[in-house]
């Protein structure tokens, strides 16, 4: 999927969502039963298309023990450079 179809996708499950919450809201104290079971359906839809990039790998700074990328040849907490380590 190209980012723009991606960007596209989301927009439309966002938007599908931000229906879904105000139904469940005009149904207010009545039967919110189908109103919750088809905010819980978009909701399903719109977790794999959010779903956070895996971690990256990260090492100690040689000078200032800060966590930094392992591919990092420049530490962001003190600033210092280090060869960066071997990919794994
Ligand atoms: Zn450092």
């Amino acid at each position: 999927m190209s980012d723009l179809a991606a960007r596209e996708k989301l927009r439309a499950v966002i938007a599908e969502l931000t229906l879904r919450l105000s139904d469940l809201a005009l149904v207010g104290a009545g039967d919110a039963t189908a109103a919750r079971v088809q905010l819980s359906a978009t909701w399903q839809k719109l977790l794999p298309l959010i779903e956070p990039e895996a971690e990256m790998p990260r090492r100690a700074c040689p000078h200032c023990k800060g966590s930094i990328a392992l591919l990092a040849t420049r530490c962001l907490h003190c600033w210092k450079t280090s060869a960066p380590a071997a990919q794994a």
